[in-house]
């Protein structure tokens, strides 16, 4: 979309002004003064989070076991809640979600769940710019079927170190192959992937078709009713702002509650027989089914708050001043910063890309460095990519007018000369 930008602190000022999004900021903790642009690593805490937490620390004060299980509380399905309120953010139904342990962990239980190979078809497709927890999964996984992931995954690789194109993983969904598990959004450039368009050529030919949404959920909505996929997962502390750790979501495509689960435990078990601590599972035939032991409440009861949160804005409110916002750090970058010798690596199009801006420099390491010092929180990915997520929710347009300021001062001042050129923890 051409939203035709204007130069100017006042410019910032006033789009601020008319943006809907913006009483949720003042139920988030910002620092005075900084910038905060890395929500798409760790989302920042929020009041809401911080209530619904202390909310479940009481009733494990005032209940003991019996939070568990007394009928307003019922920790005891708290991920079914959860999923419940996690499912509109994909446009699937409330038992097709589960939240549960990690991203990685998701992915082990989904490959191991369909993950049959056979002489004919054996094959993981993958690429090779997806964040690497992904692969060592698909890997460990082979493994363990006693096969070697040098024969048995196939990876795409990108034409540009960038991108990955999509016909490409078509071209690669040949007879051996059997999963595809890609990122949804490429958690360096910003690609987001055609979902639709890949889903629909793997299910053409017989293959089951995995989504990591960890870079998307949050920042895109997307409509899983019309994609279609088979499996997905993605972790709730980036964008939806779960909180350090907090537990991962998990969706599978209710044509597949009969299949058993890859990693089965005891909470996977149907509610009305678990108690009766039969050693045969009896498995829940919903996305519950997936769950393996005691979960950690506490951990997922902030993702509760933030939830909530999301519901109240609507995900394609937020994805329209997503667009919008980064569409201005752009603008600002074409037209103030190009000269300094930074680029844009992320794709321009509103369908092409998700919540962030990859700014380009061949200095990025030192440059990522001073602008920490100058209370600016983004963050590096190797080789030359500063990213720079102007979340929707708790990001201002003045927040962005600043930080390209301070950006400009760090290059008029070669303020970032006294930082050396090597990278330290990013996580
Ligand atoms: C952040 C991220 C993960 C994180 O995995 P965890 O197991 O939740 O730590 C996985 N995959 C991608 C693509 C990510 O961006």
């Amino acid at each position: 979309m051409n939203y035709d930008f204007k130069e100017g602190r006042e410019v910032a000022l006033k789009l601020d002004k008319a943006d809907k999004m913006r009483p949720f900021r003042e139920r988030f903790y910002l620092n005075e003064g900084e910038i905060y642009m890395d929500g798409n690593s760790l989302g920042l805490c929020s009041k809401d989070a911080e209530k619904a937490l202390l909310r479940v620390l009481e009733e494990w004060k005032k209940y003991g076991i019996g939070c568990w299980s007394e009928p307003d509380i019922q920790l005891f399905s708290y991920h079914d809640y959860l999923g419940k309120l996690l499912a509109p953010l994909i446009g699937a139904d409330a038992n097709e979600v589960t939240v549960h342990a990690n991203t990685t962990i998701n992915i082990h239980t989904s490959i191991g769940t369909f993950y049959k190979p056979t002489e004919e078809r054996y094959k993981i497709l993958v690429d090779n710019l997806n964040f690497p927890t992904d692969r060592y999964a698909i890997d460990g996984q082979i493994k363990l079927k006693g096969l070697d992931p040098e024969e048995c995954v196939k990876v795409v690789k990108s034409r540009d170190g960038k991108m990955i194109y999509e016909e490409d993983v078509v071209e690669a969904m040949t007879d051996d192959v059997c999963i595809v598990l890609l990122p949804s959004v490429l958690y360096r450039s910003g690609q987001l992937v055609d979902m639709g368009y890949i889903t629909k050529e793997a299910h053409k030919r017989g293959i089951i078709v995995g989504w990591d949404l960890c870079h998307s959920i949050g920042a895109v909505s997307h409509d899983f009713k019309k994609i279609d996929p088979d499996f997905a997962v993605w972790c709730n502390y980036k964008y939806l702002n779960g909180g350090p750790g907090t537990n991962a979501g998990l969706f599978i495509n209710k044509k597949h509650f009969e299949k058993e689960s890859g990693l089965p435990g005891w909470h996977g078990n149907k509610n009305e027989t678990q108690f009766q601590l039969k050693h045969k599972l009896e498995k829940s035939n919903y996305a519950g089914g997936w769950q393996s032991g005691t979960q950690s409440v506490l951990s997922m009861s902030a993702l509760e708050g933030s939830l909530k949160m999301y519901a109240e804005a609507g995900v394609d409110n937020l994805r329209e001043k997503s667009l919008k916002i980064t569409a201005y750090l752009m603008y600002l970058i074409d037209t103030k910063l190009e000269k300094y010798g930074f680029g844009i690596g992320n794709p321009r199009e509103d369908n092409k890309r998700g919540g962030h801006v990859a700014l380009e420099h061949d200095d990025a390491i030192r440059i990522n460095e001073a602008l920490k010092s100058e209370k600016v929180i983004p963050d590096f990915r190797y080789p030359n990519v500063i990213r720079l997520a102007p979340v929707p929710l708790y990001v201002s347009y003045e927040d962005v007018y600043e930080l390209v300021e301070r950006i400009i001062d760090i290059m008029e001042n070669k303020k970032y000369e006294k930082f050396e050129n090597k990278i330290g923890v990013t996580a």
